[in-house]
């Protein structure tokens, strides 16, 4: 799994040698890892920072998960929510969903399992569900509502091409893309377009994107295509 992004999770968990255990592993595939060990907690921890995905035991002290997940839906907070349940009733997993969760994981569980569910929570976060308004690599962020992109804070004036590319690709973080689906996603694969057009675009991409910039996000794959990641 080299190729996943890195995400800020919030962990909620109020046992303390789980959560110990789920954290030490969360940071091990890379994750940063904020903890809290109550429900008032995780709502205002959860308010206050943008996570990539937030992991909620069900029975909390102060408020359940199911309660964090649903002021946190009715907030507008969009963040993919990992639910973990003690029991494996229909009722269960339909309270969870209804109260906003996006998957959940029934107790006791294989700490490989929550890793596998953890990664399809970011996938979720970077693609379908809560639509991000801004994506995010490394120190590169670009704002699909006003169409900005910034890099460290500097705005960065892109064409609409180049905006469609560089979309494209921070779309699918980590993962290649080859020519033909970049022209696709970009160009609407126009047949009469070169494929090198493609190359000629990243090339002005990373001349306003990674030229000035550490680290060097754009990625050739030799052969393969385009990605973009860090490191
Ligand atoms: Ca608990």
């Amino acid at each position: 799994m080299c190729c996943d992004l890195a995400m800020h999770l919030l962990l909620v968990e109020d046992e303390r040698r789980l959560a110990t255990a789920v954290r030490r592993v969360l940071e091990e595939e890379g994750h940063v890892v904020d903890m809290v060990a109550d429900g008032a907690d995780a709502l205002a921890q959860a308010r206050a920072e943008a996570y990539d995905g937030i992991v909620l035991d069900v029975m909390l002290p102060s408020l359940n998960g199911y309660e964090v997940a649903r002021r946190l839906r009715a907030a507008g907070v969009g963040t993919p929510i990992l639910m973990l349940t003690a029991r494996d009733s229909i009722e269960d997993r339909v309270t969870g969903l209804d109260a906003g969760a996006d998957d959940y994981l029934v107790k006791p569980f294989a700490l490989a399992e929550l890793l596998a569910r953890v990664r399809a929570l970011g996938r979720r976060s970077q693609t379908a569900g809560g639509e991000p308004n801004v994506l995010r690599v490394g120190n590169l962020e670009l704002d699909l509502r006003s169409r900005e992109a910034e890099r460290a804070g500097k705005r960065i004036e892109l064409t609409a091409k180049e905006f469609a590319l560089l979309e494209a690709l921070m779309r699918h973080p980590g993962q290649v893309l080859t020519r033909s689906q970049l022209l696709d996603l970009v160009w609407n694969y126009d047949v009469l377009t070169e494929s090198n057009v493609v190359d000629t675009y990243i090339h002005y991409l990373r001349t306003k994107v990674d030229r000035d910039f550490e680290p060097k996000l754009i990625r050739t794959v030799r052969g393969a295509g385009y990605a973009i990641r860090v490191g």
